[in-house]
């Protein structure tokens, strides 16, 4: 195994870029795309799509890249007629995507994961019948013959995995999967061979990698293993370290990494978790053993995985939703264009709420991601005239459009009545764990400048200016509510907007109208204390050192709030639940851990010197204090384009807040911006 970096190539990622053998398969550098269930494989039909999406990697130079997970039997389902590898017919179906990605250039993995109790059907099994949290389905405990099937099942999903034409195989063994519910005393409470002893319930993995092993020669295995469950009853770091040896010694080629169960309670991958955040426990691992090691969670630019494999932390480098975000991610960085790279925000906005909710997966920064054959941005043609496009706003919306037209090749004029680019976004970018935000303004800000993009920013576009221009696409945005309240006019009363702007500051008491996304992200704002280390958010989360404490769970330290505040709504549902799905919860403990006072079903009664007077349950009350912020949602700023629409009758498109205001999202308003400029 290679860790010099080839130093005859100029190259700012010269670890990130060194090629590596494992095994038979050699990967031109050390980027793997990690795993993610994207829905497109539970159908045949959506075979060609699927190969579109990994053909679309494999051109941008992906090292390796790991399918979504394909369970060895069908009680090994994530949901009911999910994606399985279980027949000759099913692997020969693959062979047309195996052998386009290779035409790319590209290798390829396929994941092989059994659900075991997170199997979202009634068929579902585990090591015992013990139900997970976030499922409503009580698993069968499999049978001593039957976990004896299950382990031979894996080994022949492998052996089928190889005749479709894949370069190897991950073994999913973390995130709280069949396999870790074997290995974890919370989930495995059998006392026969498959359980009993740490030892004991380690049979089961190492049977899977030592039976595939047997069956498929020097076939590459990846395996994913649990580095932290952080779960009670979860595994300590002996036991991983005992795993990883009985594993190697089984057969495993590379080691990737996986953190924390789907039912943990610590947030992993969202963007408020720090960048890298666990690569000390690849470390780990890897001091351990004697097969290559891969880092993941969290790693989302060229710069950060550099420096993780300079380290010496790690072998590979596992980004997912990264190559999501942008398929030229390795092309770009290997030409020293990082500063095009289309980073992942770690929203979860569009992909994995998307799966969780059963849909296909997506990118709120890449709506093409999973699309590739549907939404095109087909090149004008050279024989064509070349036509002008005005883009008006420079919110997400706008910014989309813009960059789309001109990758399209049309002439384009983005105007922006701010000094800056980013509209309602860049307000975004101050809330805390949201810095991330900044990256989407960068790359919209630079691929504007590579592709000559006339931008007037500090100029609001009349209708006048527009006259000239072939298409005119209107995203003026929207502008916060002022909703009618009785003394909203008090000094005390500030936007959200001027808030997170820092055009008005808060006092050491602040009542929050409007317990939104927004409400609730000022709320965090307001409370956050800032200089927050890796170290506090481990503590304020409850991460221990799985080496002392069971699972990595440890008492968390609580949050020191710098406000006190008083978060209100008018509805009786609880606060925050239409967040998302997969980082609402995580929004709403640090709510919790920062003392946030929630009031919900509160009617406004009115702003004075004391305070906001609200009546709840039918008795007046009052929330005292120095500061009231209004986050009462947004209304589309439409003049412009209703102007327009007197006047011109083509050419003519309304896009983001200010198409529609309700439940606007940079999700909605990127994917608007990009389909309207594909359908010009
Ligand atoms: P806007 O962002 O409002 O942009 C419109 C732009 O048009 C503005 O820059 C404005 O100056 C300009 N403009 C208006 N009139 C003219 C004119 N005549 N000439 C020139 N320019 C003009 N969304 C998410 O998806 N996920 C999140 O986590 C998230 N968090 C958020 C947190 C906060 C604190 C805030 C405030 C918003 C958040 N959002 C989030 C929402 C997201 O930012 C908005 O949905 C998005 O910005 C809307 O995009 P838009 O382009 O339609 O409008
Ligand atoms: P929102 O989610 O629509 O919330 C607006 C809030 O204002 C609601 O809680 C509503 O609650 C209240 N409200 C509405 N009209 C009011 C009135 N006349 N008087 C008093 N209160 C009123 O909008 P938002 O918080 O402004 O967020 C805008 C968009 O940004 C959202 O759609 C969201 O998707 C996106 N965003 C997303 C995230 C994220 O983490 N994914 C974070 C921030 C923002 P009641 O009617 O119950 O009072
Ligand atoms: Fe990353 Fe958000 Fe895109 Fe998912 S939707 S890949 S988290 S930017």
């Amino acid at each position: 195994m290679s860790t010099a970096p080839d130093t005859a190539r100029p190259t700012a990622y010269p670890h990130l870029l060194d090629p590596i053998e494992l095994g038979p398969l050699r990967l031109p550098n050390r980027v793997v795309m990690g795993s993610m269930h994207t829905g497109l494989e539970d159908r045949v039909w959506d075979l060609p799509a699927l190969t579109a999406y990994f053909v679309e990697r494999a051109r941008g130079g992906v090292g390796l890249m790991i399918t979504g997970g394909y369970a060895p039997t069908r009680r090994g389902w994530l949901k009911p007629l999910a994606s399985d590898m279980t027949t000759r017919l099913q692997a020969m179906r693959h062979r047309d995507l195996t052998g386009a990605v290779h035409d790319a250039g590209g290798a390829i993995a396929l994941q092989v994961l059994h659900a075991g109790r997170y199997g979202y059907h009634p068929l579902s099994v585990s090591a015992s019948a013990v139900k997970s949290p976030i499922t409503p389905f009580k698993p069968s405990a499999l049978s001593a013959k039957a976990v004896d099937q299950t382990a031979t099942a894996f080994a022949r999903s492998v052996a089928l995995a190889q005749k479709a034409g894949y370069d190897a195989v991950e073994i999913m063994g973390s995130e709280g999967y069949l396999i870790n519910q074997f290995l974890a005393a919370r989930t495995n409470h059998r006392d026969d061979e498959w359980g009993g002893s740490a030892s004991a319930r380690m049979r089961f993995p190492v049977e899977v990698v030592r039976r595939t092993r047997e069956l498929v020669g020097d076939f590459p295995v990846v395996y994913r293993i649990s580095l932290l469950d952080l779960v009670e009853d979860g595994q300590t770091w002996e036991e991983t370290v005992e795993l990883a040896h009985r594993l190697e010694e089984a057969g495993v080629t590379v080691f990737n990494t996986g953190i924390g169960w789907h039912e943990a309670r610590v947030p992993t991958i969202i963007t408020q978790v720090p960048r890298a955040a666990w690569r000390s426990l690849t470390a780990r691992l890897k001091a351990e053993v004697g097969v290559p090691v891969c880092a993941s969670n969290r790693i989302n630019t060229p710069e950060v995985a550099e420096e993780i494999l300079a380290s010496g932390d790690a072998d590979l480098v596992s980004m997912a939703r990264p190559l999501l975000a942008d398929p030229d991610f390795v092309v770009k960085a290997a030409e020293g264009r990082a500063d095009e790279i289309n980073t992942c925000i770690g929203c979860n906005q569009a992909c994995l709420d998307h799966v969780f909710s059963n849909d296909k997966a997506s990118c709120l920064v890449n709506p093409r991601a999973c699309r590739e054959t549907t939404l095109v941005l087909l090149p004008v043609p050279d024989a064509e005239p070349r036509r002008s496009v005005a883009v008006v706003g420079a919110g997400p919306a706008g910014l989309a459009a813009a960059v789309s037209a001109a990758e399209r090749g049309f002439a384009v004029t983005l105007f922006e009545a701010d000094a800056e680019l980013g509209g309602q976004f860049r307000l975004a970018m101050a809330i805390p764990g949201k810095e991330e935000f900044a990256e989407t303004l960068r790359y919209y800000r630079r691929r504007l400048e590579v592709l000559g993009v006339d931008v007037r920013l500090s100029t609001r576009a009349t209708a006048a200016d527009l006259a000239a221009y072939d298409e005119v696409v209107v995203a003026t945005g929207v502008v916060p509510r002022v909703p009618e309240i009785d003394g909203l006019d008090h000094p005390s009363v500030v936007s959200y907007a001027d808030l997170l702007s820092g055009r008005a500051t808060a006092g050491a008491r602040v009542a929050v109208i409007g317990a939104g996304g927004i409400g609730v992200d000022v709320s965090h704002y307001l409370t956050h204390e800032p200089g927050e280390t890796l170290e506090d958010w481990m503590a304020h989360w409850g991460v221990g050192d799985p080496a002392e404490d069971r699972g990595g769970l440890t008492t968390p330290r609580p949050r020191k709030p710098v406000r006190e505040v008083t978060l209100v709504q008018r509805k009786t549902t609880p606060i925050g639940i239409g967040l998302g799905k997969t980082s609402g919860w995580a929004h709403r403990a640090v709510l919790k851990q920062s003392g946030v006072r929630l009031v919900s079903g509160a009617a406004y009664d009115r702003v004075d010197d004391e305070g906001l007077h609200l009546t709840v349950d039918g008795r007046p009350t009052v929330v005292e204090c120095d500061t009231v912020v209004v986050c009462a949602g947004q209304e589309s700023v439409r003049g412009l384009y209703d102007e327009l629409a007197e006047s011109r009758e083509t050419g003519l498109h309304l896009i983001g807040g200010a198409d529609v205001a309700a439940e606007l999202d940079a999700k909605r308003a990127i994917e608007q911006g990009t389909r309207v400029v594909a359908a010009l």
